[in-house]
């Protein structure tokens, strides 16, 4: 059964009735562009196959919502519509209704049930996934039309405000505006967007993901002194942010910054870089030799910010040792999950490569799995 199927069930089986609409949003993997969002710089993500699906009716009064994995339901009312009034998983679906009144959207109270086949706090972007099949689930309950850049932005204000993880566009904008066979470049200064031929299966290619399945560790103190070192050293350097440094003026600005900061900069700029380059090799339809910047993209995330950890380091190395053309840590770092361009005859090669590179150090199996880039948010029934 899909995940749009299951809630649907679900909202049977919890609500005695059936539910009015399903809506389903993807999670995201990002081919390239790690910790350039909030430096106001480029991302290049792609929307998974794995999607979180919301069947929702309307209610009389108040939000009733449920998810499969948890058990019995969570409710809330108008006066819990301030962020700290919900806790939790359910501060997610709040944090939508929460985010739609502020804007002024009329939805209607509903009930909502929810089921995932997105990997959960595994860097996929789990939760941009439900706070963006939610949204449109409401929004259509209550026959608005939203443009989808603007559901986006309602959802990471969701995500931002009312749950407190400061993250940026890259994911709701992932979970909404992406194209199957498409990577969606986005300028998170402008916030600009641009889809960008990627359609690895016609190329005979795939992406394998590998979970890593590494415990993230000091995540939030971690991503919080990555930021702070970013913006203190764009004020040392007297620009905006450090999207405005170019590779040609890099010499000059890592003359002018402590040891530490350099190697924080030299990535961010390299990686604006390399996502520029990743686009420009892409619209010319050679997908296979987009892998050395991948493969560059991860030593700097590994040598100069300093954010993989050992389980990435080594699925990435057994990857390419076993023919990967490119592969990387994805998503914001500290455990996670990791992408590798392979053949599509070799993927399953690859992944038994990463599995056996585990067991030989001493760490919990990974899971790895093919995708391809699919779509955005859609009515799934
Ligand atoms: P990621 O987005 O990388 O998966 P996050 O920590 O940002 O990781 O979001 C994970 C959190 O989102 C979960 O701990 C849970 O609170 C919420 N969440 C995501 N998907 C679901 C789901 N299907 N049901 C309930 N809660 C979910
Ligand atoms: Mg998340």
């Amino acid at each position: 059964m899909t995940p749009a199927q299951r809630a649907s069930r679900l909202f049977g089986e919890r609500f005695d009735a059936a539910p009015a609409a399903v809506w389903a949003a993807p999670g995201r993997a990002n081919l390239i562009g790690e910790h350039t969002d909030y430096n106001a710089g480029y991302v290049l993500p792609f929307a998974l196959p794995q999607v979180t699906a919301a069947a929702v009716a309307p209610a009389d009064d108040g939000w009733t919502v449920c998810s499969e994995g948890h058990d019995g339901t969570v409710s809330f009312g108008p006066e819990n519509l301030s962020p700290g009034g919900v806790s939790d998983w359910a501060a997610y679906v709040a944090g939508v209704v929460w985010a739609l009144n502020e804007a002024g959207v009329k939805v209607p109270p509903a009930r909502i049930a929810i089921a995932s086949d997105v990997p959960i706090g595994a860097g996929l972007s789990s939760s941009a996934a439900m706070e963006c099949a939610v949204l449109a689930a409401l929004v259509d309950l209550g026959g608005a039309t939203l443009p989808a850049q603007y559901q986006a932005r309602l959802a990471q204000r969701a995500e931002n405000e009312f749950v407190g993880a400061p993250t940026g566009i890259m994911d709701q904008s992932a979970a909404t505006l992406s194209r199957a066979g498409q990577a969606l470049f986005l300028d998170c200064r402008t916030l600009a967007v641009e889809h960008i031929p990627f359609d690895v299966a016609a190329a005979g290619l795939a992406v394998l993901v590998v979970n890593t399945n590494a415990p993230h560790r000091h995540v939030d103190g971690e991503y919080a002194d990555r930021r702070a070192v970013c913006e203190a050293s764009a004020r040392t350097l007297r620009v905006p942010a450090l999207r405005d440094v170019s590779v040609a003026g890099l010499p000059d600005a890592l003359g002018r910054l402590d040891e530490v900061a350099a190697r924080r900069v030299r990535h961010i700029v390299t990686e604006n870089q390399r996502v520029l380059d990743t686009v420009k090799i892409l619209r010319t339809g050679d997908i296979a030799a987009i892998g050395p910047l991948l493969t560059a993209s991860h030593d700097s995330m590994r040598d100069d910010f300093e954010i993989t950890v050992p389980e990435v380091d080594t699925a990435v190395s057994a990857a390419l040792k076993a023919g990967a053309y490119g592969a990387r840590m994805t998503g914001g770092g500290f455990g996670g999950c990791v992408l590798a361009l392979v053949d599509a005859a070799d993927a399953d090669a690859v992944a038994s490569a990463v599995a056996s590179a585990f067991e030989a150090a001493g760490f919990a199996p990974p899971d790895s799995f093919v995708v391809a880039p699919s779509q955005g948010a859609y009515r799934a029934l």
